[in-house]
């Protein structure tokens, strides 16, 4: 049963060193398919040159612990490439976006109006939206419900109400590496209660590594890495397979439906 990694960062420079072994891996552990989201205007062309190179998707967008570097005009080259690339199969959102009210000392304004701003794209291009959540959910979903577009909210880690909402708006809500350690209480109890078809996976390589790859921090000092890889993806989903109570293949399945439900440029992908 193939996986769909529904979040990777695979331009990432963590993996330059070895790209090719990292989608290889994937590949031997049954990841059939990656969406790789963008962060800013300069990695367009390299998420989009990896998935035309090897088959996956790719979401355009500017983070939000991007848009302090971010220019004004970034928006206007962002809807450029929106425009240029509208008939691409393989461009199924619009993403990273979103708010981070976690990370101290960003500019909240100028996030706000940069995840506004790239919402009102989504609706423009008709694509759906791969948004980042953390201290964020209430913000997010103001907009959310005035605009009106849906997706997935990528590594969820709100309240189950905020979930909820999330859900009522018709977004899926992307677990993974968080939901494998056991003192993620709040996230465990999501992935286990929440309707099945608002769950999907992800990794977020090279970030949010599971518990079999954490390293503390005097490990790290000493040298050890702990890079998340997209072929950790079925480990993750065993996981939420025992949580759920499902089998392997059920939440294959299950969470391969949920991704094409909310990115429906995948699924023609896959057909
Ligand atoms: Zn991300």
């Amino acid at each position: 049963m193939p996986w769909i990694d529904t979040h990777c960062h695979l331009d990432a420079r963590e993996f330059d060193a070895d790209r090719e072994q990292v989608v290889q891996r994937a590949a031997a552990a049954g990841v059939a398919q990656l969406v790789l989201p963008a962060v800013a205007v300069w990695d367009f062309d390299a998420v989009r040159n990896l998935a035309h190179a090897h088959g996956f998707a790719y979401a355009l967008g500017i983070h939000p612990l991007c848009t302090d570097q971010a220019h004004e005009g970034d928006l206007a080259l962002l809807r450029d490439a929106l425009q240029q690339r509208r008939d691409d199969p393989r461009l199924v959102a619009v993403g990273e976006i979103g708010l981070d009210h976690f990370v101290p000392g960003l500019d909240r304004a100028k996030q706000e109006r940069f995840y506004e701003a790239q919402l009102m794209l989504a609706r423009e291009f008709d694509l759906p939206v791969i948004v980042h959540v953390r201290k964020s959910a209430d913000g997010l979903l103001k907009h959310l419900r005035r605009i009106g577009v849906r997706g997935i909210a990528h590594a969820f880690n709100g309240s189950e109400q905020q979930a909820r909402h999330f859900i009522g708006l018709g977004f899926k809500l992307g677990f993974g590496g968080a939901m494998t350690f056991d003192r993620a209480l709040q996230i465990r109890r999501l992935a286990q209660s929440l309707p099945g078809e608002a769950i999907v996976l992800e990794t977020d390589a090279p970030d949010i590594p599971p518990h079999w790859m954490y390293r503390t921090a005097a490990e790290r000092a000493a040298g050890a890495g702990m890079r998340n890889e997209p072929a950790e993806l079925p480990r993750i989903a065993q996981t939420l397979a025992e949580l759920r109570g499902w089998s392997l293949d059920e939440t294959a399945r299950i969470t391969t439906a949920n991704a094409h439900a909310a990115l429906p440029r995948l699924a023609a992908l896959a057909d």
